[in-house]
């Protein structure tokens, strides 16, 4: 099989597995217990925690474990929102965020918010003043991605921080950084942000577990889930041992020589782009700089189609992103792509396994595609 499909999620190296098996059957005490099994859990969550959030670029304090990239985007937006009820009720973030966002604002939508979703411009990026032109003294918080997941544009989280600490102070900032985390720069301090959420999955950990970073001008957050006090009172529930202790492995390992491994997608990636562009009538869409995502449209071949095809060859690749289950995703509509162009978007997203003679067996199974197919739309 020959996947390229890293940013809908990963393969999970095989030490990961072992640390989770170790936890699952040696080590499964519950870290509240009082006992030496659980005692030892406790500290071993500690490390852990330690471990991504050296990696990450916080304090231990300000990291707080959550069960996946979507709860850590649900719990900022509206722990902001929170702190900020009596700045005003209106939010900015983009229309190409994931939908853990954009339907966190719908439903703050209908509790009163009013939420300006800023549209990029046709190779999706985004501009800081862009951001901040819509920003208003009543503008609880700025919601913008670091990495798009469809297109890999990197948004200026850096600048739009320094903008909003002149322009409005008490606006908080989140960044969801799902793409981002051990992908490009992404340590809190730099960007500025007040959250930033994380996801295991994206970089070879397990799925159901991520993290959410929660800064020193957060005052007392909303804590998400009441109950037995875990996570600092904040995300009470009895922590997921196995997982975090495979995130947390999955990020040593990924630590290993990290620039290496991202020069090296990079490598791929521009590998991919210049191969891909032999094919007649294929575009590159968006442009992304994150080293692992690259979007491409076959123009007139629906991307349903050309999904199925190279699966049936042990191609994964996805149509866009891997959430939206065929319908045209939000992230081509908001760039305004032609619509045929729009629905000809696939993605190819490499990780740090990724060879050229897996792009070459993608690329010619994709130039077969436009060859030996008639264009359908
Ligand atoms: N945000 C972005 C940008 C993503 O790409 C994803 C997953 O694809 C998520 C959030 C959701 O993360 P999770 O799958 O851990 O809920």
């Amino acid at each position: 099989m020959i996947y390229l499909d890293h940013a809908a999620t990963t393969p999970v190296p095989r030490e990961v597995a072992d640390a989770m098996y170790s936890v699952l059957t040696e080590q499964y005490g519950n870290p509240s217990s009082q006992y030496a099994l659980g005692a030892d859990m406790k500290k071993q969550v500690e490390s852990w925690r330690k471990t991504i959030a050296a990696a990450l670029g916080c304090d231990t304090k300000q990291l707080f474990f959550t069960s996946c990239g979507t709860e850590g985007d649900n719990w900022a937006i509206q722990a902001a929102c929170w702190q900020n009820r009596h700045v005003g009720k209106h939010i900015v973030t983009t229309a190409v965020e994931h939908n853990a966002v954009l339907e966190t604002c719908k439903w703050l939508e209908k509790q009163g918010y009013e939420v300006t979703y800023l549209a990029p411009d046709g190779n999706g990026d985004l501009s800081a003043q862009q951001v901040l032109d819509a920003v208003r003294p009543d503008t609880a918080v700025v919601s913008v991605m670091l990495v798009n997941n469809e297109l890999g544009n990197v948004y200026p989280i850096a600048e739009i921080a320094k903008g909003l600490a002149r322009k409005n102070p008490k606006t908080l900032l989140h960044t969801d950084a799902v793409q981002g985390f051990l992908k490009v720069p992404c340590s809190p301090k730099a960007l500025g942000a007040d959250f930033v959420t994380i996801s295991a999955h994206k970089i070879g950990g397990p799925k159901g577990v991520g993290a959410l970073y929660i800064g020193p001008r957060v005052r007392n957050p909303r804590p998400l889930l009441a109950g037995g006090g875990q996570e600092s009172g904040l995300r009470s529930g009895t922590e997921a041992t196995a997982q975090i202790a495979g995130f947390a492995k999955a990020v040593e390992l990924r630590m290993n020589g990290l620039q290496e491994k991202l020069s090296q997608m990079a490598d791929i990636k521009a590998y991919a782009k210049e191969q891909l562009s032999t094919i007649p009538d294929l575009q590159i869409i968006g442009s992304g700089t994150a080293p692992h995502v690259l979007s491409v449209a076959l123009v007139g071949w629906p991307s349903a189609n050309i999904v199925t095809d190279l699966s049936s060859q042990g191609i994964c690749i996805s149509a866009g992103s891997a959430c939206h289950q065929g319908k045209l995703s939000h992230v081509v509509d908001a760039i305004r792509l032609p619509k045929k162009t729009g629905q000809s978007v696939i993605r190819l997203s490499v990780g740090p396994e990724t060879t050229k003679t897996d792009i070459d067996a993608c690329v010619e199974a994709l130039r077969k595609h436009h060859d030996t197919r008639m264009p359908m739309l």
